[in-house]
C-alpha cells in the first residue's frame, strides 16, 4: 500500500572519517585546501581594492559556503531567487541581496515577508514593480532595500538609459516603504570573454554607463550609496575600476572547467583560483570493447559549458551522452579497470552543484565534514 506523505532524501555518499577512496558515487567532492586557499585569495583581492564582497550564492547553494565567506569578510550573500534567500536567511544570514527581478504579487508578498527579519535587497527595472513591491511592503509593515538595474551590456535586464534609471530609482525614494540602494550593474556575457582585452573593454564600456546613471541620479538630488556586480572572470578588471563598491563573485570559491578556459593574462589559462570541486564517479562497466562507462551522466554532471576533464587523465575524454552514465572512449593503449575511480572537473560549477544534495568536504584524503546543498532545487 502506498504510504502518503511519502518523502525520501538522497543518502550522505559519506560520512565524516571515511577515506575519499569510501566515498559513494557519484559524489561532488570538496578539496578543503584548495577551497580555503580561493576563499582567503578573494578575501584579501576584494578588500586591498577598497571595495566589499558579497558572493553569489546561487553557486554553491550551501549555507556553509556562505558563513566561511562572511567569516572571511563577506559583508553577507546575492542570491537570484526568493526561495534561495529564505533558505540563506533560515540559516541565518542576516544581509541578503536578490539579483534579479521579482514580479509576480505571491512573490513579492514573500519577499516582503523575508525583509521583516533580514536586511533584504532585491532589483528592480519597471515602475510598476516598484508600486507593486511597495505595496506589499505597506501590507507586512515591512521596508526592503531597492537596487535599480542597469543594463550595462549583457542584455538580460536592466535600463540601458541612465534618465530612466534615475527616474526609477525617484519612484523608489517617494515610496515609504522602499529603500534606494543603489545600482545593480553586472555584466554576465562579459565574465567568459577569454581574453583579457576583451574583457577590459566591455567593463570599461559597463563603468561609462554606471557613470552616466550616477550623474543622472545627482541632478535628481539622489545619491547611490552601492554599485554591485561584477563575477570571477572580470575579477581583475572590475577592482581597478572605481565605479564598483561590491563584488558578487561566485565561481572563484570552487571554479570549473570553462572559467579554466579564460585567459588570466598573456598565455597563462585560467581566473587564478584553483578547481576545488570535483564530481567522483566510477567505472561501472568494461564490458564493451574500446569503452568504459561510469556512474556520473547528465544528472550527475551538468553539460551547458560542455564535458567534464578528467583529473590527471589527458590521454582520456568524458562523454556525458545519457542521464545516468559517461562513456570514456580508450583510445590506443589506454585503460581503465572496472571499479576504478576517477574525478572529474565539471564543466560548470553552478548547476552542476545543483544536482547535488551534499558536497563530501575532503582534506588529505579523509572525509572532514558532509554539507547539506540546502537551497538545491530552490527555483521560485
Ligand atoms: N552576479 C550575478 C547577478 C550573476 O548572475 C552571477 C552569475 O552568473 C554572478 C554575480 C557570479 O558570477 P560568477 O559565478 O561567474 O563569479
Ligand atoms: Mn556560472
Amino acid at each position: 500500500r502506498f504510504r502518503e506523505p511519502f518523502s525520501w532524501k538522497a543518502r550522505a555518499p559519506a560520512a565524516p572519517g571515511m577515506r575519499v577512496g569510501e566515498v559513494d558515487t557519484p559524489a561532488l567532492v570538496l578539496d578543503l585546501a584548495a577551497y580555503e586557499r580561493n576563499l582567503d585569495k578573494m578575501a584579501g583581492i576584494v578588500s586591498r581594492a577598497g571595495k566589499r564582497l558579497r558572493p553569489h550564492a546561487k553557486m554553491h547553494k550551501t549555507p556553509r559556503v556562505a558563513f566561511d565567506q562572511i567569516r572571511r569578510g563577506a559583508v553577507g550573500v546575492c542570491c537570484q531567487k526568493v526561495s534561495e534567500a529564505e533558505v540563506m536567511a533560515a540559516a541565518g544570514i542576516t544581509d541578503i541581496l536578490i539579483t534579479n527581478e521579482v514580479v509576480t504579487p505571491a512573490k513579492l508578498e514573500r519577499v516582503a515577508e523575508l525583509a521583516l527579519g533580514t536586511a533584504l535587497g532585491v532589483c528592480v527595472d519597471d515602475a510598476s514593480v516598484a508600486r507593486a513591491l511597495s505595496s506589499a511592503c505597506a501590507a507586512a509593515g515591512a521596508q526592503v532595500r531597492v537596487l535599480v538595474e542597469i543594463d550595462v551590456g549583457g542584455h538580460r535586464a536592466g535600463l540601458s538609459d541612465p534618465a530612466a534609471a534615475a527616474g526609477l530609482a525617484a519612484v523608489v525614494e517617494q515610496s515609504p516603504h522602499l529603500v534606494f540602494g543603489g545600482l545593480q550593474a553586472y555584466h554576465g556575457s562579459a565574465q567568459h570573454k577569454r581574453t583579457v582585452e576583451e574583457r577590459r573593454a566591455t567593463i570599461n564600456e559597463a563603468a561609462a554607463l554606471v557613470r552616466r546613471t550616477i550623474a543622472e541620479l545627482g541632478r535628481l538630488g539622489i545619491a547611490c550609496p552601492v554599485v554591485t556586480g561584477g563575477g570571477t572572470g572580470t575579477l581583475f578588471q572590475d577592482i581597478d575600476r572605481p565605479e564598483w563598491t561590491e563584488l558578487q563573485c561566485g565561481s572563484y570559491a570552487f571554479m570549473d572547467a570553462d572559467y579554466g578556459r579564460n585567459e588570466l593574462e598573456g598565455g597563462v589559462r585560467g581566473t587564478g583560483f584553483e578547481h576545488s570541486l570535483f564530481v567522483h564517479t566510477t567505472v561501472m562497466s568494461t564490458a564493451c570493447v574500446g569503452r568504459a562507462s561510469a556512474d556520473a551522466g547528465l544528472k550527475a554532471v551538468a553539460s551547458d559549458s560542455g564535458a567534464p576533464l578528467i583529473v590527471g587523465r589527458p590521454d582520456l575524454s568524458y562523454n556525458l551522452g545519457s542521464d545516468e552514465h559517461g562513456t570514456i572512449a580508450l583510445t590506443q593503449g589506454a585503460s581503465l579497470m572496472l571499479g576504478e575511480r576517477l574525478a572529474l572537473v565539471p564543466g560548470h560549477c553552478d548547476p552542476t552543484v545543483n544536482l547535488h544534495d551534499w558536497i563530501v568536504a575532503v582534506r588529505d584524503g579523509v572525509v572532514e565534514q558532509v554539507w547539506e546543498v540546502a537551497a538545491r532545487g530552490a527555483l521560485t
